[in-house]
């Protein structure tokens, strides 16, 4: 059981899970289908706020709806187990949210990151930049997949004759939780 839900850096790991998922994020899909902005409730922890607010300036250069009379709108929301919730719109979208002319839904904070050389890991709130992966509360907390991620096209079943992870979900580990973190859990993988 351990081998396959190993603590890794004081993360509870579904490996199982995570070698099962390959992901590609292509904001074309987003035109046509719903997109991961308009699914959820994102939420983060208080310190992380002072982080996204820090960039709204030039997010809402690509996402006006942000700014109302003149001023930058407050667009969070303290929730009742004590985190902060970004607030969406009538359409139920995230609100940096924007669309281009081609109608694909992007992140006004990604975009912002590319404009100025950023990394939108830097930029955008942890939750969005571990989907299609979810770190879920508890003691230790768990790293997995996001219950519904298969409904989107950007997720499919990973096959492999090995064990491994998709490149993609690694570079997301590896830039969200870090190198030592990816390293053992391509260790714990090998010898699941
Ligand atoms: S912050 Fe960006 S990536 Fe996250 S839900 Fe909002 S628009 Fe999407």
């Amino acid at each position: 059981m351990s081998r396959l839900f190993p603590i890794i850096e004081n993360i509870k790991v579904d490996l199982k899970s995570l070698i099962s998922i390959k992901h590609t994020c292509d904001p074309e899909i987003c035109s046509e289908k719903g997109s991961c902005c308009s699914e959820y409730e994102v939420c983060m922890e208080k310190r992380e706020v002072d982080k996204i607010v820090t960039h709204i300036p030039e997010a809402a250069k690509f996402a006006p709806q942000l700014i109302a009379n003149g001023t930058y709108r407050n667009i969070f929301e303290e929730t009742d187990d004590n985190l902060v919730s970004i607030d969406t719109d009538e359409e139920n979208q995230c609100l940096f949210a924007w669309r281009n002319g081609k109608g694909e839904a992007l992140c006004s904070l990604h975009s912002h990151a590319l404009k100025n050389n950023l990394s939108f890991y830097d930029t955008k709130p942890e939750s969005c930049c571990l989907w299609p992966l979810a770190i879920y509360d508890g003691s230790p907390k768990i790293l997995t997949v996001q219950d519904d991620a298969f409904n989107f096209d950007c997720n499919k079943r990973h096959k492999s004759e090995k064990a491994r992870l998709d490149p993609e979900i690694s570079s997301i580990i590896n830039n969200v939780y870090g190198t030592k973190m990816l390293t053992g859990i391509n260790h714990a993988i090998s010898i699941m």
